[in-house]
């Protein structure tokens, strides 16, 4: 989506399309110049109020577009940076029902950043999968909006955001995509190509011979039962070289999880093609913090395989060795997210000298009882990375909600005959009890694990979120990594 910059509304150019933003009450949020009294009549109905996400449409004659939208943006007072994406992104979602592809926005002054953000996150589709339907019925995306009031001053800001759009939906493409095109070959091929394009980037593949000399026995265990094989992914960029600091980011590359022997029913499995949505969340943030060469070190490590069911499938009651040497008793296949997390951080804590490890994993049901699927559970024993990862799901909306890492649960993952079981048994903390199963994987290293399976994948779209994939964790880590490169 191309922008343009107009700074007064005479100057504007042609489109399909004019967005005018209303506080509730009727008042303009930006001035609207001379259209004061082309709407006044609209207005006078009383059919608009200007509550948030009211949709108004006028037609007129006379004018750079064929019609206007008066969009609400609520009460003046209550506005925040995430009203204003939303009210944004309703005026897109509409505009996409109308098929228009080009249009102008008047944006307020106060939330240029927000507004803009709203429109381009909106402006997404997925259409890959669609057959004849999509002759019938084309998704038409805007080309090129026009930004009304928006000064020459804010063209940096713009692209950036910009690139970072480009990121979320990458990520979103990834995790939308069929689980058999999505294959962890495939997530190694993107890294791949990733890495050819620039030469910040260098992309580090283990294949299932390297995971199995280098002994990641759970990674393996995992993948047993699949026909495809496992990977292990890095995707390191290095903008600050001088730095010490490394931050590590480990993303779950479950391509499709079936449950393994401990199956899951039909229902929850429809949606299990998500499963490695850290994974694409992980891959695009270090691909963004490239494009934007960002002054910091990070690595995006991907353990990736599908957790299939065959008669080859790794067991119940049986035992794995992991990387790091501690033996894991399986009593729930379906809770192999933590397992392949486990060699992946052990091999990093280990060999890439992290300064700060963040994982993120669509992890556990037990989250999602908690927290819905609006909220990711941030867990951490450190006090200044739960800051300020706070303070990134503070700025983005991308939203964290700290829960207690405590360790007295520790004693339900006991086994009799290995050093853990990988769950703990009964569904009391299970999303606690993965942290801390995952805890005696990350040695010394500051860490933070990211329980998004809620946000990751939704039930339905909604806001700026125009498919089910969202490609949460994107934005979140990338204001984490500019807090940190500054
Ligand atoms: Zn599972």
């Amino acid at each position: 989506m191309k922008h343009r910059l107009f700074s007064d509304l005479e100057k504007r150019g042609e489109s399909d399309l004019l967005v005018l933003p209303f506080w509730e009450g009727g008042k303009e949020a930006a001035s609207i110049g001379a259209l004061k009294g082309k709407v006044a009549a609209a207005l006078k109905t009383g059919d608009f109020k200007g509550k948030k996400g009211e949709l108004m449409v006028v037609y007129w004659e006379g004018e750079k577009e064929p019609r206007a939208l008066l969009l609400g943006l609520g009460k003046a007072g209550d506005a925040t940076p995430e009203s204003m994406r939303r009210a944004a992104a309703s005026a897109v979602r509409w505009a996409q029902g109308k098929k228009v592809k080009s249009a102008n926005f008047i944006v307020p002054k106060t939330a240029v950043e927000a507004f803009f953000e709203g429109i381009l996150l909106a402006n997404y589709a997925f259409a890959e999968l669609k057959g004849t339907s999509l002759k019938e019925n084309p998704m038409v995306l805007l080309d090129s909006v026009g930004l009304v009031g928006v000064e020459k001053s804010d063209e940096s800001v713009l692209e950036k955001l910009t690139t970072i759009g480009e990121g979320v939906f990458f990520a979103r493409d990834l995790v939308n995509g069929n689980a058999d095109d999505i294959t962890p070959k495939k997530l190694a091929e993107t890294a791949q190509a990733l890495a050819k394009r620039s030469s910040r980037l260098k992309a580090t593949i283990f294949d299932k011979k390297k995971l199995e000399q280098e002994g990641m026995g759970l990674i393996l265990a995992v993948n047993r039962g699949s026909s495809t094989d496992p990977y292990l992914i890095q995707l390191a960029y290095h903008g600050d070289p001088k730095s010490k600091e490394h931050i590590v980011l480990v993303g779950k590359g479950i391509t499709y999880d079936t449950g393994g022997l401990s199956l899951k029913p039909t229902d929850n499995m429809m949606t299990m093609k998500c499963d490695m949505s850290g994974a694409a969340a992980v891959l695009g943030a270090v691909r963004v913090a490239e494009a934007l060469g960002l002054k910091v070190n990070v690595t995006a490590v991907v353990p990736s395989t599908e957790n299939s069911i065959d008669g080859k499938s790794y067991k119940l009651g049986d035992v794995y060795r992991a990387y790091n040497g501690k033996t894991v008793e399986i009593n729930n296949t379906d809770a192999e997210g933590r397992l392949i997390l486990a060699d992946a951080m052990s091999y990093a804590a280990k060999h890439l000298k992290p300064t700060c490890m963040i994982d993120i994993a669509t992890l556990t049901g037990s989250v999602v009882i908690g927290l819905g699927e609006e909220i990711a559970g941030l867990f951490s024993p450190n006090d200044r990375l739960a800051k300020d990862l706070l303070e990134a799901s503070e700025k983005t909306a991308e939203l964290l909600w700290r829960l207690p890492v405590h360790g007295d649960y520790r004693d339900s993952l006991k086994s009799d005959i290995a050093d853990l079981l990988n769950t703990g048994p009964g569904r009391d903390a299970g999303a606690i009890k993965a942290t801390l199963f995952l805890q005696e994987f990350v040695g010394d290293v500051p860490w933070a694990h990211i329980d998004a399976a809620g946000p990751c994948f939704l039930t339905k779209p909604k806001h700026y979120h125009t498919t089910k994939a969202t490609g949460y964790g994107v934005r979140l880590f990338i204001q984490f990594l500019e807090q940190r490169s500054s």
